[in-house]
């Protein structure tokens, strides 16, 4: 119940307007995004890479509604890939792009063609791109943009979301020599029709999937920090005897970060999602929806400041 109130909030410019003015939600904010700039970001993946760690970069920013938007995301990714080349950061690393900042919504061929100049500046300095998966409504439209881009750049990743009763069918077609797919519960509000409900009925999905993923001839990438599915993830491994360079465990930026450490020390590939940039609401509330109780930061920020 506050999961769906928190993500229909999620949607709401007169929340939005509150939450992302409120002098407190700064401190909330510092937890899971690693700051607002291009450096910001570049600090981030030094660090995590210190730790052993490999990133995923999001630069914050969904739902676009104008072209000019769109093109200063794209334009925003290409900055980013190359700074982290100038940097010495760029190979082994991964950017993850929401179609819809690329104009999805309005115009599929637009987001298509920045999506397609993204994975060329990423191809040239060895990083691969994966697409973000957002709402229902925008999976097969999504689908088809990767297969399109994948003829000219076969590393751009794909995300398929547990919940949906259409994914373990996708995860069969996906489920390819060289396809990288990243598994995840999913973080929107949708619809019993399209989609799971309860808890449980998710988690199984997600095994199901895993299951189709991890005896597959793809690269899964299992995004999640629940740590029963983690240690299912790592048994799956064993059973379909995939080493540590032949799938990855992937979690977000300030959630777990001891857990990160923890597989990593184990011998896991881990990478971390790391968001950074101005547009943090809609994606600092599927944050607080996953975990109402992560409200309290928000109330502990408030009463620090009274
Ligand atoms: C790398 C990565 C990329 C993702 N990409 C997408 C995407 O493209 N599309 C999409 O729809 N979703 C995406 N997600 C979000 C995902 O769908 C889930 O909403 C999110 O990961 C929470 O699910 P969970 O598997 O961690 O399990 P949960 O059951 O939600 O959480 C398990 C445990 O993890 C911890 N935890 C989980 N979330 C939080 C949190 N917000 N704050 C604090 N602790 C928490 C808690 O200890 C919790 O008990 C991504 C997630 C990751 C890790």
């Amino acid at each position: 119940m506050l999961r769906s109130v928190i993500l229909a909030a999620a949607r709401s410019s007169r929340v939005e307007r509150l939450v992302a003015t409120a002098p407190f939600s700064r401190d909330v904010v510092r937890r899971f995004v690693a700051g607002a700039t291009t450096d910001d970001a570049l600090r981030a993946t030094r660090e995590l890479a210190a730790g052993g760690l490999a990133v995923t970069l999001d630069h914050l920013g969904e739902d676009t509604v104008i072209p000019e938007q769109a093109t200063a995301v794209r334009d925003e990714y290409v900055t980013l890939l190359g700074a982290l080349s100038a940097a010495g950061l760029s190979a082994g690393a991964d950017v993850s792009v929401k179609l819809s900042a690329l104009g999805q919504k309005f115009d599929d061929q637009l987001a298509y063609d920045y999506a397609q100049s993204i994975c060329r500046a990423a191809s040239e300095v060895g990083t691969t791109v994966t697409l973000d998966m957002e709402d229902h409504t925008t999976t097969d439209s999504t689908l088809d943009i990767l297969t399109k881009l994948r003829t000219d750049f076969p590393t751009t990743g794909a995300v398929l979301q547990a919940y949906l009763r259409r994914t373990e069918a996708d995860c069969r077609e996906l489920a390819t020599a060289g396809s990288r797919v990243r598994l995840c519960k999913g973080a929107y509000k949708e619809p019993e029709s399209v989609a799971f409900q309860s808890a449980l009925e998710v988690d199984k999905s997600y095994v199901r999937c895993m299951n189709i993923l991890m005896s597959g001839e793809g690269y899964p990438m299992l995004a999640t920090h629940d740590p029963r599915l983690i240690t299912i993830g790592a048994d799956r491994a064993r059973w379909f005897d995939r080493a540590p360079e032949e799938f990855e465990f992937q979690m977000l930026y300030g959630i777990r970060p001891e857990e990160h450490a923890r597989l990593a020390g184990e011998g896991y590939t881990v990478r971390v999602y790391v968001p950074y940039g101005g547009q943090w609401y809609g994606y600092l509330m599927r944050r607080l929806a996953e975990r109402p109780a992560n409200l309290t930061f928000f109330a502990r920020a408030l009463s620090s400041k009274k």
